[in-house]
């Protein structure tokens, strides 16, 4: 698997290098094999540092202990066809003029190339925040979460001191986005079970949301906050607005007004900004450091790369805004950049990029959430149901675009 494609391989069929397997990528990957199952000489090249695809919006059942991280690993060979040539290493650079990756295997070179590697946590330089804060991103990362409650509740069943049991028991998450929502509200509806096998009484846990802005979930329906801050205020949490965090601390997060919050576990989910690697290169960057594209989602100057999901910054020009960072737009960004590739072998003329906004959903504990379809909200177990199938549909889509690939039939 580990083979990397020389520069000099490339001719006008390709090879197409797809630099990442997560949505927006394996999505190219998979849809480009469906689409080129004619054009079996064009070489398809996905590069990614894990062997996996990871299921991204599943990661808060993960923190809240009720999925195992296992289950949001997809092994990449069980999507792939076999004329998808996968590369597992890790992406170190760039060489724009020759579309070329640089890796840990050696560079990698294409016809074209698509940049598709997400994002990382944004800690908007908050003093202490990214040493102090576990982050939510990866499975990984999502374990870490559910190991320190775990250890936390340990912790705090063993301790004497009221006050220490209290701060033990408390997980604060910081940004009131949908991340923070879903990860505040799987770990208020598990907790108190936990505590209890712990031997620590029910009520004993505590979860505490703190947002900089003026509401939760900023940019939704007022009926959709409304609705989400009732779930949450129903499992316990503490939901505290205008707290802007000015430093993390050993004693806890320190808010600007100057009120400490403390607590024993402390989760940030404040925003995403684009990968390291890409603020070291000369790919032109915007807000967030997200990389720019055109109209069909080709990087700023540089028509024979192309940029989707989390890293590129897309202006929907009915709004005006940057699209957010979310993986239905990744999936269609996918979508339209598989077929302007199509499109460019072929010789025909490229499509703009327009993104089909199906609507909002948010999953809020265990059984209940929050959607916004079609103008209509809804709150409670169907809005859970919707997001359950949403997931469920999302793996079987997988499924059924690796139905295309002639070998496997
Ligand atoms: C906890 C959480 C919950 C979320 N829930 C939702 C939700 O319910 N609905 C929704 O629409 N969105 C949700 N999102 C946002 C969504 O997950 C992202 O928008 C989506 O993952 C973006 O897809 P992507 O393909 O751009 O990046 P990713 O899916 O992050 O994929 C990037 C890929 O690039 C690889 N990569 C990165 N750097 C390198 C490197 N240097 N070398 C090699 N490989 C590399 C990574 O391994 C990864 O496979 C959630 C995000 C989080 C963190």
């Amino acid at each position: 698997m580990n083979n990397a494609v020389n520069a000099s391989t490339a001719g006008n069929g390709g090879p197409i290098v797809i630099a990442g397997a997560g949505y927006a990528g394996l999505h190219v990957a998979l849809r480009l094999t469906a689409i080129l199952r004619d054009r079996p000489e064009v070489e398809l090249t996905l590069v990614d540092r894990h062997d996996y695809h990871q299921v991204i919006t599943e990661l808060p059942r993960v923190a809240g202990g009720t999925r195992a991280a296992g289950a949001v690993r997809i092994p990449l060979q069980d999507m792939l066809a076999t004329r998808v040539r996968f590369v597992q290493t890790e992406i170190n650079g760039f060489d724009l003029a020759d579309r070329r990756l640089l890796t840990g295997t050696g560079p990698i070179g294409s016809r074209w190339l698509v940049l598709a590697l997400g994002s990382r946590p944004n800690d908007f330089a908050i003093p202490g925040l990214a040493q102090r804060a576990l982050s939510v991103y990866s499975a990984s990362d999502a374990e870490r979460v559910w190991a320190a409650v775990s250890k936390a509740l340990d912790e705090a069943a063993s301790a004497t001191d009221p006050e220490q049991q209290r701060r033990l028991t408390t997980v604060v998450v910081g940004g009131g986005g949908a991340t923070g929502v879903e990860l505040a509200g799987e770990l208020a509806e598990v907790l108190p079970e936990v505590a209890s096998d712990h031997g620590l009484a029910p009520d004993r846990p505590a979860v505490q949301l703190v947002e900089a802005g003026p509401t939760i979930l900023a940019g939704s329906s007022p009926q959709l906050i409304d609705k989400a801050t009732r779930i949450l205020s129903d499992l316990g949490v503490s939901v505290r607005t205008n707290a802007a965090i000015a430093a993390a601390t050993e004693d806890g997060l320190r808010l600007k007004d100057g009120q400490l919050v403390e607590g024993g576990v402390f989760v940030w989910a404040g925003g995403v900004k684009a990968p390291e690697l890409v603020a070291g290169s000369e790919l032109p960057t915007g807000h967030n450091g997200r990389v720019k594209v055109d109209q069909y989602l080709r990087v700023l100057d540089h028509p024979e790369i192309y940029a989707a999901g989390d890293l590129a910054s897309v202006t929907d020009p009915r709004t005006g805004h940057v699209l957010p960072p979310l993986a239905q737009v990744a999936l269609e960004e996918g979508e339209s950049v598989a077929r302007n590739l199509d499109a460019e072998l072929k010789g025909r003329p490229l499509e703009a990029f327009t993104f089909h906004d199906k609507g909002f959903v948010v999953s809020v504990g265990t059984r209940r959430g929050v959607a916004d379809i079609a103008g209509i909200t809804t709150g409670g177990r169907l809005a859970h149901l919707l997001k359950d199938a949403i997931e469920w549909e999302y793996r079987q889509s997988v499924r059924h675009l690796r139905g295309w690939d002639p070998v496997a039939r």
